[in-house]
C-alpha cells in the first residue's frame, strides 16, 4: 500500500468499512510510515471534535446574529 491509497482509505478504514486484509496492510503501513500514522492521528482527532460539536448548543439569540454576520458579509457592496 502507498500513501497516496493510504490517504484514499482512511475514512472507510475509520468506518470499518475495509475488508480485514486491506485494514491489516493499512496498518502495517501506518506503522512503518510516520506520515501516515501523523494522517490517522488527526483524522481521529477531527472526528472526536466534531462528535463534540455536535453536542453544542447555540443559543436561539447568538444563532440569529451568526445569521446577521453572515448574511452582511454576503451583501454586495453599495
Ligand atoms: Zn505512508
Amino acid at each position: 500500500m502507498t500513501c497516496k491509497e493510504l490517504t484514499e482509505r482512511v475514512m472507510a478504514f475509520r468506518d470499518r468499512e475495509l475488508p480485514l486484509s486491506t485494514r491489516l496492510s493499512l496498518q502495517f503501513h501506518a506503522a512503518m510510515c510516520p506520515c501516515c500514522r501523523n494522517l490517522l492521528t488527526s483524522y481521529d482527532t477531527l472526528v472526536e471534535m466534531s462528535a463534540e460539536l455536535a453536542d453544542v448548543q447555540v443559543p436561539d439569540e447568538l444563532a440569529r446574529e451568526f445569521d446577521d454576520m453572515i448574511l452582511t458579509a454576503m451583501r454586495p457592496p453599495t
